[in-house]
This record gives structure tokens, sequence and C-alpha cells, in this order.
């Protein structure tokens, strides 16, 4: 069932707010009302925050009227539960933080809260943000809105599929190997993954944080690009925040991409691609052509095989060194049945982590054992600046690279759930670029029969705007974006 309201964007629900067509509490009502009626079927959200919501939307009428309304004002978001949020659970999906009430909010949030965004939950995930389906949150899975017997893709899923099922306008969700725009792909939704060091990673809980990076997930390109206006920017609190100045970045969005040039990267088109998905990434290129863009297909980009090596081997060590601090001695899950302070952290760490995050924890503390760190991490490490110079050199060419975003639609719940390297291949369009710490967006891209098919666009090291320019010209001709999942 939907209504007016379902299909709204950031940008079309602030044209009613303004108008006064509606205010922000009702309009927050009815997201926490739809919350209700297809909750049940999705799972996205961990914590609904409905009391906070309406205070929020209270005080966004109150903005609104005074005529201090930004675009953000009054609309509703749903939070990935991996961003701290002052006085409300922040849980990672986790049993290890299940009751955790962090005392001060992310940077991201803290802004969002003061261009007056109505947070309306926060939203499910893969434990620690470990996963590629949504079936790692150690409380429930979260189903694709286009398929219920599916995944809506990992470790965003919550945010992808919430958004995907208009509970909320937008939503951010954080992305270490592609856990923004894999399950924006898999659920019709644009997400993008800033340049490392764009948006504060402050109030992030940590997974690997060379890798790391916060970014919004919503119905179209001019709404990130709207988000990212408020969420980008310099952050004293993150030594890796960058200093780059943050442009407007819903200037210069046009219909046309004259003078654009644009590499395929052959590496991309992978063995063991679903024919759907490869035909529709090619009908999505030649639009762009069309748009006035100059394609080059066949671009080499040889290191891109060894992406998913590299990944694994970095984002686990940076992982098993970031959860260390989950001991039971300073906050979240304790075990506390025993006198000796080993058995209890042994207990804690046991009880309160689920299989994939033990396994991680085991990988890296593996690759980083004194007898193992040269030959596993070090050479990850060098493997991972070739991998960067290959896109620099590929970026002195073209402006951005196109590929699909994964190679399969979405899959079953339980398909891949008991074969990690099954999973872990899910990522393997999306895992280079945090590699290499450059942008890139997963946009709608077409269907195979009723599954969403998402279109990935790299650009250069904030290069932010060339993705917008060239996702905002692609929604001016196309209307996967706007098609929505029937709930
Ligand atoms: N699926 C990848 C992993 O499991 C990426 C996760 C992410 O981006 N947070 O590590």
């Amino acid at each position: 069932m939907t209504d007016k309201y379902t299909d709204l964007t950031i940008h079309s629900a602030h044209e009613l707010l303004k108008a006064k067509k509606i205010s922000s509490v009702e309009l927050t009502k009815h997201y926490l009302d739809r919350i209700k009626k297809v909750e049940p079927q999705v799972r996205a959200i961990v914590t609904v925050t409905e009391d906070s919501a309406l205070q929020q939307a209270k005080q966004a009428d109150e903005a609104i009227a005074n005529g201090k309304a930004t675009p953000l004002t009054g609309i509703p978001v749903l939070i990935k539960d991996v961003m701290c949020t002052k006085d409300i659970k922040t849980t990672c999906s986790s049993k290890m933080l299940e009751n955790f009430v962090p005392p001060y909010n992310a940077t991201a949030v803290e802004k969002l809260n003061n261009a007056g965004a109505v947070m309306v939950g926060k939203a499910n995930m893969d434990e620690f943000a470990m996963g590629s389906s949504t079936e790692n949150s150690a409380f429930f899975t979260t189903h694709n809105p286009w398929d219920l017997s599916r995944v809506p893709g990992g470790s965003s899923g919550g945010s992808a599929a919430g958004v995907a099922a208009s509970e909320a306008i937008y939503a951010l969700g954080s992305d270490t190997g592609g856990s923004i725009r894999q399950p924006a792909g898999f659920c019709n939704v644009t997400g993008l993954k800033p340049t490392y060091g764009r948006v504060s990673r402050y109030g992030l809980v940590a997974f690997a944080s060379s890798l790391d990076q916060i970014g919004p997930l919503t119905k179209d390109a001019l709404d990130s690009a709207l988000v990212m206006n408020v969420i980008s920017g310099y952050d004293s609190r993150d030594s890796t925040s960058a200093p780059e100045a943050v442009p407007d970045y819903t200037k210069g969005l046009t219909k046309n991409l004259k003078g654009m040039k644009i590499g395929i990267p052959k590496e991309y088109f992978v063995e063991g691609m679903q024919a759907e998905v490869e035909t529709a990434i090619k009908d999505a290129i030649r639009k762009l052509e069309e748009l006035g863009a100059k394609v080059e297909w066949g671009v080499s980009l040889p290191h891109t095989r060894h992406a998913l090596a590299v990944y694994y081997i970095i984002a686990p060590s940076e992982a098993s060194a970031n959860l260390a601090r989950y001991d039971g001695s300073k906050y979240g899950f304790s075990y506390k049945d025993t006198d000796s302070m080993w058995e209890g952290m042994e207990k804690t760490k046991q009880l309160g982590f689920g299989p994939e995050v033990k396994r991680r924890i085991m990988l890296g503390t593996y690759a980083l054992s004194s007898g193992y760190y040269d030959a596993y991490y070090l050479k990850a490490q060098k493997v991972r600046t070739l991998i960067r110079r290959e896109f620099d050199q590929a970026f002195e060419k073209y402006d951005a690279l196109v590929t699909p975003t994964s190679p399969t639609v979405p899959f079953k719940i339980g398909e891949k759930a008991d074969n990690p390297l099954q999973m872990y291949l899910s990522d393997i369009c999306t895992l280079p670029i945090n590699i290499a710490g450059i942008p890139a967006i997963s946009i709608p891209a077409g269907f195979a029969k009723d599954l969403p098919i998402g279109m990935q666009i790299i650009g250069k090291p904030f290069a932010e705007k060339t993705i917008f320019k060239i996702s905002y010209a692609y929604q001016q001709v196309t209307d996967w974006h706007k098609k929505t999942a029937k709930l």
C-alpha cells in the first residue's frame, strides 16, 4: 500500500514543508505510522525513536515558521546503528552493545541535528558492520522490500531497506568495503561512499579505521548531494578528517555530460557475473553516451584481482585492534559470573560477539602476529599502494569509471550464510574503492524481473561533484530510481 507521502524525496518534502502544505509533525507521524505498518515484514529498524522524533519535528516546525528552514529541516531520517546517538541506544546490532547508550553524538549525527533533521530510528546492520546481507545482526535479519525472501545487502541493510520501504526519506550508512553501495544496489536506492576523510568518523563505532566512511542512502542523486552539503567537512575530533573546503554539491547538475570522459574497467565484469546485471549496466553506459559522455571500454586495472585478498587482510587486522576494547571492563556486555579477571574477559568476548566478528578477530590477529606480519599485513599494504596508483593513473585519462555495483541481484536469505567466501565475493566490485580511499556511488540502473540492479560510478578523490553530475544526468532520463517496492 502506498500513498502520497511514500514517494517523497528530500527535495520534494522540503517544498511541501516550505509551502506549509504539511507540517514536520504531520510528516513525521506519517512515517512513524508507515514504520508500524511495514516493519513486521521488513525489520529494518533496531530502535524506533518515536518520542524524540516528535520532539525534533516540533522544533523543526518552529524553525520553518521562523523562516529558518534549510533543505533537511523537518525531514525523517534513519541512522545506521553504528553511529553514536546521545541518550539513544547504539547497538551495532551486537549483543556486546545491546544496552549501550552513548553520552554523545557522532559528528555526522550532530550536523544533521543542527540542520533540523528528524531521526525516526536506528537501522539494523550486520554486527559491527561485518557482512553483506544483514544476516549477521545479533537481533534479526532485515528483509529486502522488493522480495521479502531475499537479503537487502549489507552491512547497511537496515538503512537501505528502510529507505526502499519508505520508513524514512533518507538514511545514513557506513561503508568499509561496500556496505552503503551494495545494499543501495540491492534495494534500488542511491548510496554514496564519499572520499576517505570527507565525512568525520568521530562517533562512528570503528570497524576498520583506514577504510570506514559515513555516507547517505537516498531516493536520488540530488538528495545525496543535499545530505553531503550538511555532513561533509573538517572535524578536529577525527585525525583523518580532510581539510578540503566543502563545495555546494547541488551546483552544476544538468542533463548534459558533454566533455565528460568515462572509462569502463574490464576487470569489473567478472566471471560468474549474472547476465542480466551485465546487460543492464551496458545499457546504462549507453545512456551515459547518449547524454554526451565519451565512453572508453576495455580500460584495464590489473591489480583489481588482488583487492579481495588485500581487503580481507587489512580490514580484519584493523578490526582485531579496534575490537580489543570490548573486554567487559569499560562499556558494553560484561560477564560477571566469575572471580577471575581473565575468565571474565574471555567469557565476555565469547558470549558478546557473534561468529563472523570472532572470525574476523582471529584472521586479523593471525595476520598481525609477529611471525606473519611481513608476509600478510605488510604485503597487503604494499599491494594497497599499487591499487591506489592504478586508480590515479586511470584518472589522468578519465573523469570517472563505471562498473556494476555487485555481480548479482539480491540473493535468498540463508543462501550464502554458511559460506563466508561466497559472501565475501559479493563485494568484489566495491572493495577496491575503499582500498584506494576514493568516492563512489551506486544508483538504480535496471531490474532483473523484479530485483534491482545497481550501477557504480567511481570518481577521483574529492570529486563527489563529478559523481553527482553523472548520476543526476542519468536520473533525468531514466526512472529506475522512481520505482518503489510494493509492500
Ligand atoms: N561486506 C564487507 C565486509 O564484510 C564490507 C562491510 C562494510 O563495508 N562495512 O567486510
